[in-house]
């Protein structure tokens, strides 16, 4: 993967603020009030490791915009994690909630740390003393800022942090409220796990659906067929891949930070997924061609890339060799700002991250209102929706005087489980957003999908200063 060097992701966030900006008759305090992260909290603690030795760690907590509350976003275990990497993150939380119609201010956590190099015990312990110092800051709970899973971090962590939490509010109702992205015996909700992934699948699909669009890209339209390059077959990439292959895409290539799997017949995502998690590299993989140098594989022959793993990987210096038609930016920042404006020239559409990976703080919240109302989605309608489903029936059949099938019967009755009423929520979320934001770039006669998202998140961003009079 591309190393970082005078790069930041905040500055990046802010630029493309910026190129939105010129489309709208925004004060410039008003955008600046925007752009700046309202509130910074940076700490070091210390772990008494195995052997008795001390090592310190600095964590963050950057809450980007307060102008709705609570604030939210995922809290991220990696060696990369620095203040600029955390402010954009944060920034891009806000605009990626306002822009899915969201009600929350954007926020974003981290850890500067390898999780490789850690065991669980370790993990646990510094996982609660962040929460801890967190608590203690008064930057963590149901109505005030509300983490999630990031990069390096998942359910376990999660189920970790509401339990230190509940242990310092024990009389607080709401406090499973205090994170999202919890295993499902913690409170979680059943489809959060793979919520991003599934919504990087609903994105695509509602792009390649799009047939003007698909003309001017000399493809058809439809996912069937497609080639994809996916970069990253962690949580969010493991399942993008899956849903689109499962869809008739076919993925061609694969690349993680140690090697890919390159196979222009398609590659069983199930299958290298669980060959990953026995040997840790894509070496000896029996199908397919190993390729060494995987960053060199966002380059290669496709019609849909995919980044899912880290930010700053499309950058000036591969931008122009980039031979995707279509790049779905299913990490945060991976294309920069720069990158962007050589591939806008090439005509390669990008969807934007701050639409595409909105599948994960999109279900969160439905995760988040669960907590709140402490009782699963539908828990109350179910069987009352299948009897009165039954009987409609049954009235059906004795004026038509013809029967169901069992089939047709089961599937007709079926009354909506958690998990359908949260892919269903999740799909009406992502299809609205993308038409919102496809409509707004003919509107306004721009190319580029994002800075029609930032337009249209800055629009609703800035309404809730200006109806409190904050700004002319
Ligand atoms: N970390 C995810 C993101 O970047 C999810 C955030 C959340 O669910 O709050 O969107």
């Amino acid at each position: 993967m591309v190393k970082k060097t005078d790069y930041s992701l905040f500055d990046d966030v802010c630029g493309f603020v910026d190129e939105a900006a010129e489309h709208l008759d925004l004060h410039p305090g008003l955008l600046d009030q925007i752009k700046e992260c309202n509130s910074i909290y940076k700490f070091n603690f210390p772990l008494r490791n195995n052997d008795g030795s001390y090592e310190i760690f600095t964590g963050y907590r950057i809450q980007h915009s307060h102008h709705k509350l609570p604030v939210k976003g995922g809290i991220r275990f990696s060696e990369q994690v620095d203040e600029e990497e955390v402010k954009g993150l944060a920034a891009l939380m806000t605009y990626k909630c306002a822009l899915v119609n969201i009600p929350y201010g954007g926020a974003k956590g981290g850890i500067r740390l390898d999780p490789l190099k850690y065991d669980e015990n370790q993990l646990e312990r510094i996982t609660r003393r962040y929460t801890a110092e967190l608590i203690k800051k008064n930057f963590i709970g149901p109505a005030i800022d509300v983490p999630a899973p990031d990069y390096g971090t998942g359910a376990r962590e999660m189920a970790w942090i509401v339990d230190t939490f509940e242990a310092f509010n024990p009389e607080l109702i709401n406090a499973k409220g205090c994170v999202t992205g919890k295993p499902l015996s913690q409170h979680g909700i059943d489809g959060r796990t793979e919520a991003t992934g599934q919504g990087v699948f609903y994105g695509i699909r509602e792009a390649v659906n799009v047939e003007e669009d698909m003309q001017a890209l000399g493809l058809t339209k439809g996912l069937r067929g497609k080639k994809i390059i996916v970069q990253g077959l962690g949580n969010v990439g493991y399942y993008s891949a899956k849903y689109l292959s499962e869809a008739g895409a076919r993925v061609i290539g694969v690349a993680e930070w140690n090697g890919g799997i390159w196979d222009e017949t398609g590659i069983n995502i199930e299958d290298l997924k669980s060959y990953q998690n026995e040997n840790k590299s894509y070496k000896g993989y029996p199908h397919g061609k190993f390729i060494e140098n995987s960053g060199e594989m966002l380059t290669y022959e496709c019609d849909i890339l995919i980044p899912a793993a880290l930010e700053n990987q499309i950058t000036v210096e591969n931008a122009d060799q980039i031979k995707a038609k279509i790049i779905g930016e299913a990490a945060n920042g991976p294309v920069t700002q720069e990158a962007e404006k050589i591939l806008l020239e090439k005509g390669v559409v990008i969807i934007p991250d701050m639409y595409l990976n909105a599948g994960g703080v999109t279900v969160s919240y439905f995760e988040w209102l669960k907590n709140l109302s402490r009782v699963s989605f539908g828990k109350l309608e179910k069987r009352y929706d299948m009897e009165k489903y039954r009987k409609l029936l049954g009235t059906i059949e004795n004026a038509t005087g013809e029967e169901f099938t069992q089939e047709e019967r089961d599937l007709l009755i079926k009354g909506a489980s958690e998990r359908d009423l949260v892919l269903s929520g999740l799909e009406e979320t992502m299809v609205t957003a993308y038409h919102d934001m496809n409509n707004m770039r003919k509107e306004k006669k721009i190319q580029s999908l994002r800075t029609a998202g930032f337009i249209l998140a800055l629009k609703r961003i800035a309404i809730s200063y200006l109806d409190l009079g904050i700004f002319p």
